[in-house]
């Protein structure tokens, strides 16, 4: 997921004539893209500002931000622990960094933590970074309603909310226009999109009937993407077990250009533990859909996380 935000940030920042850069000594800002899933990954963030140090000693005029779910968790106390960061942005605040530069320019520090329960970034085409020309992330759903004990996310990347499947279908046929062999549809809770017309997915249960029936499902959005061109091959990641239904596998039995892989963490084999972890699933329903998957794709690989 950072990655393919940090795509979008270079998309944003584009947007105002501010180019890439893979000299970090060449670059007047430096953006550090976050994640606060364990402490190990903020601890490396804390010695990468040290070594930046040096950087802004180089140059003056080095503007130096902290992005995502670090910024997010830590807000305003990051600026304070870490004199020599100018910008601390939330994951939802990216479209806002021109104007928090403009504000590192007039001489303050700036911030912008305010999580969205609409921002999906649909319609910025992302910049490729480090690109190979082949495989590519697509970012279909943000945040996360799900609230596992362990974990961090629903705190950092706000509400769960679907981005608009035109805007995924068009990126990628854009991708496949460009040489490219691989998207990776990409989301904390991947199987649980839900578009409706834009909103966060908790509110969907107030939507009428009729409303609720002509929304898209991630079995819908699979089918749409599977259809831009036989020769894409498509993936999905990250599934959650109570969230992976018949109809997304139907779909990945009818195209043969989805990959046969699914990523399915387990997280634990004792529904003791899995109920303490609030994981809303027991080992029962992990094995049930395991055997699912195996009954119906025999090829299909499956990976997990504990
Ligand atoms: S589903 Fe994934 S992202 Fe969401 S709270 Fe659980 S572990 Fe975190």
């Amino acid at each position: 997921m950072n990655f393919a935000d940090s795509e979008v940030v270079a998309s944003i920042m584009a947007e105002v004539g501010v180019e890439t850069t893979n000299d970090e000594m060449e670059a007047d800002i430096i953006f550090i893209n976050t994640c606060s899933i364990r402490d190990n990954a903020e601890q490396r963030i804390r010695n990468r500002l040290k070594h930046l140090r040096h950087n802004k000693r180089q140059n003056k005029d080095l503007t130096i931000g902290v992005l995502g779910c670090m910024a997010e968790r830590l807000k305003k106390q990051l600026l304070e622990e870490e004199k020599l960061v100018d910008i601390v942005a939330g994951p939802d605040a990216y479209k806002e960094l021109p104007i928090l530069l403009q504000e590192v320019e007039d001489g303050h520090k700036a911030i912008n933590v305010v999580l969205s329960l609409e921002e999906t970034y649909a319609e910025i085409q992302p910049t490729r970074l480090n690109s190979n020309g082949v495989t590519a992330l697509i970012s279909i759903t943000r945040g996360c309603d799900n609230m596992c004990s362990f974990c961090v996310v629903p705190f950092t990347r706000g509400r769960e909310r679907s981005r608009n499947p035109e805007s995924i279908v068009a990126e990628a046929r854009d991708l496949v226009a460009k040489g490219y062999k691989e998207v990776t549809l990409l989301g904390q809770n991947v199987d649980s999109y839900l578009w409706y017309g834009g909103g966060a997915r908790k509110d969907f249960d107030k939507l009428t009937a009729e409303e609720q029936e002509s929304s898209v499902s991630f079995a819908n959005l699979l089918e749409l993407v599977a259809q831009v061109d036989p020769d894409l091959r498509v993936r999905f990641s990250t599934s959650h077990p109570k969230d992976l239904h018949d109809e997304v596998l139907f779909v990945m039995m009818k195209y043969d250009n989805v990959a046969k892989h699914i990523h399915l963490p387990a997280q634990s084999g004792s529904t003791r533990i899995l109920e303490k972890m609030n994981r809303t699933y027991t080992r029962e329903w992990y094995e049930e859909r395991i055997n699912r998957i195996n009954e119906l794709m025999p090829e299909c690989s499956i990976s997990s996380d504990i």
